[in-house]
């Protein structure tokens, strides 16, 4: 970005992040790809980064029509430059006048975009690419390029000094926590539960951290409440990070590995637990059934599930896994939960007074002195506490998917 603005160029609107389908068994870690819109901007300007003293802007409005050969040089030169610094990787860039369908970003972030068909439309539409390695990034930059926001939100990331990489990193627990509480638009910042800092990154690259949010102004405000390291610069992406933009509503028998779904069924067995922690229980509908999981980094959120009944009615949100065909929980709904019964005793015979014995599973009741019978339901029974309220659950903060819309900005949304 920083080259393209010395090239004598400006930047339109923010540049985005956008994640792609976190279920692909070859993707690289978060799935994410970059892009950004360049060209000759005017009017209104927002501030979207920084270094030092400067400040990096995007332009509201905007013609994108810088030189396409000026672009690919700068690109390709940053790409061969940065990107393969002790990385296994398969970085690939588009350079493109006309944006391909949404179709195309939808495929990415839901099902499976083949290396051929985005190659075709690529060729189809004019564009310019480069490939490395497997040439497998051009996937996620069309995919990126295509997305046109149904939902949106905003994370800031500020970048360490390249003499700190693969160090420590040194954020400040207690002003993330201020800055959580202060900041009211941002989300998945601290697992109280666990307390784990969630906008420090695990993985040893250049980012520091990074705050999600509803508002970019609101998160430059919370740059500055967070206690860090120095760092060379920020900057705003515009994301679809939080949005459930992966998610699609499918019975059970239209399920396919690798996509993520919504499914309301019931609960057909019991949950169970295996060694390790992972809980376990089948999901049914009128199409069939399929397990449904919590690992064990899901932590109390198990609880939820495992306080699950049969013939309890839910709904179900997760991605969908192989090789088990299981469908690992990102949220629960819990929509209707089944009165369960427990005997407390067996009937007592009118006649004799005193407990009747049960006739076997199903064949209700008989008087061990006179014979007489009684149905299942004369029994003496009570409701059992479920513990458990109806309504929506999700897995914590520190287990979140950077594509799962977190409940806390659920009702914002216009669709679902
Ligand atoms: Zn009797």
């Amino acid at each position: 970005m920083e080259r393209v603005i010395e090239g004598g160029y400006d930047i339109i609107g923010y540049p985005r992040l956008v994640r792609l389908n976190p279920n692909i068994p070859w993707k690289t870690r978060g799935n994410g790809a970059i892009s950004l819109c360049v060209g000759r901007g005017k009017g209104r300007k927002v501030i979207i980064g920084g270094k030092g003293k400067e400040k990096f802007y995007g332009f509201l409005e905007g013609k994108g029509d810088a030189e396409i050969s000026f672009l690919m040089k700068i690109v390709s030169e940053t790409i061969e430059e940065m990107a393969f610094e002790g990385a296994n990787t398969n970085p690939g860039f588009v350079i493109c006048k006309r944006k391909p369908p949404p179709s195309i970003y939808w495929k990415g972030v839901r099902g499976i975009l083949t290396f051929e068909e985005i190659k075709n439309l690529l060729d189809e539409l004019g564009a310019l690419y480069g490939t490395y390695g497997n040439g497998r990034g051009i996937i996620g930059a069309t995919a990126s390029v295509s997305w046109r926001p149904r939902d949106r939100t905003y994370e800031i990331i500020t970048y360490r000094y390249k003499k700190r990489w693969g160090t420590k990193r040194f954020v400040d627990d207690e002003t993330t926590i201020a800055m959580d509480k202060e900041c009211k638009s941002t989300f998945d910042n601290y697992d109280y539960d666990n307390r784990v800092n969630r906008i420090v990154p695990n993985s040893p690259c250049p980012v520091l951290y990074g705050i999600r949010g509803e508002k970019p102004e609101e998160l430059i405000m919370a740059k500055e409440i967070v206690r860090s390291e120095p760092y060379l610069g920020w900057m705003i992406f515009e994301t679809n990070q939080g949005t459930d933009d992966h998610l699609q509503r499918k019975k059970i028998k239209e399920i396919k590995p690798f996509e993520s779904v919504i499914v309301r069924g019931t609960v057909a067995e019991e949950p169970y637990t295996i060694p390790g922690g992972h809980v376990f229980f089948k999901l049914s509908d009128s199409t069939g059934s399929i397990t449904c999981a919590a690992f064990e980094p899901t932590k109390r959120f198990r609880n939820i599930v495992r306080g699950l009944k049969g013939g309890d009615v839910v709904e179900v949100y997760g991605g969908v896994h192989e090789m088990p065909f299981t469908i690992n929980l990102e949220k629960l709904r819990i929509l209707k939960l089944k009165d369960v019964l427990i005997k407390l005793e067996n009937p007592i015979c009118k006649l004799c007074g005193k407990h009747m014995k049960s006739a076997g599973k199903g064949k209700g009741y008989k008087c061990m002195k006179c014979g007489s019978k009684a149905d299942e339901s004369e029994a003496r029974f009570k409701k059992m506490d479920r513990k458990l309220r109806e309504g929506f659950y999700e897995v914590p903060v520190c287990a979140r998917r950077h594509l799962s819309k977190p409940l806390k900005r659920a009702t914002k949304t216009v669709f679902n």
